[in-house]
């Protein structure tokens, strides 16, 4: 019976290193899409910054188109002002004229303006994209570190299937049986019953009556709690 259950306990050692594989396994993708997450928000605060500053050059260049037509306009304008016959048609166009050249000077001041927002803007952009090249750089390492260590788990889970094998060969067929129907829900699926008649599993006590059993045939029972399959402390004892 101790050749029974020793063999049961090699094999359910076998299947706890797989879980904690398994969980391994599981945790690295949710780590790696964590960090993938952070670096699309790095990309997407460089990519703001770049918006800023196109929105910038293109304000810029209309402006500059707009300045360049203002100022044609007062040419043409100019050039008919010394057509006007009546005086009071040329004080008009020259008051028409007036207004366009104060118009464009005031734009033209709103032009350095824009010049200098740009190139704060520039600066800023330039500095949060050096900032997100070194993020994704970090990013990156931690990701193929986990991704390295992903494979890893993996390929020994795959390995461990022959080890498994081999131990669950040497177990009792009803043993066996039951552990796997056990283990779907519970690992570990046997534990030990220990004084004063404590199921280690759940931490519930067995009937005075099934303890004292468990330890006089050193043989194995479910546990009424938590239906693991119980032996006592002692029948693993060589
Ligand atoms: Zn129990």
């Amino acid at each position: 019976m101790r050749e029974k259950l020793l063999a049961l306990v090699a094999l359910q050692k076998v299947d706890m290193e797989i879980a904690a594989l398994n969980k391994s396994a599981g945790e690295y993708p949710k780590q790696i899409a964590e960090l993938e997450q952070l670096l699309g928000a790095a990309r997407s605060a460089t990519e703001a910054e770049r918006a800023k500053l196109t929105d910038l050059d293109r304000q810029k260049a209309t402006m500059e188109q707009t300045i360049i037509e203002e100022k044609d306009k007062v040419k043409k304008w100019e050039a008919r002002l010394t057509e006007q016959r009546s005086t009071r048609e040329y004080s008009a166009l020259a008051r028409e004229i007036d207004i366009a050249k104060k118009t464009n000077l005031t734009m033209a001041e709103d032009l350095i303006e824009l010049g200098k927002a740009q190139a704060t803007q520039r600066t800023a952009f330039q500095a949060k994209e050096a900032e997100f090249l070194g993020r994704a750089r970090e990013l990156g390492e931690k990701m193929g570190a986990l991704r390295t260590k992903l494979a890893a788990v993996e390929a020994e889970v795959k390995g461990i299937g022959g080890r498994r094998e081999e131990a669950a060969r040497k177990v009792d067929p009803g043993l066996i049986k039951r552990y796997e129907h056990i283990k779907k829900k519970k690992l570990p699926a046997m534990v030990a019953v220990v004084a004063p008649g404590t199921c280690n599993g759940c931490r519930m006590n067995v009937p005075a009556q099934m303890y004292n059993t468990l330890r006089t045939t050193l043989g194995y029972d479910l546990c009424p709690s938590c239906q693991r399959i119980i032996h006592a402390a002692e029948a693993l004892e060589g």
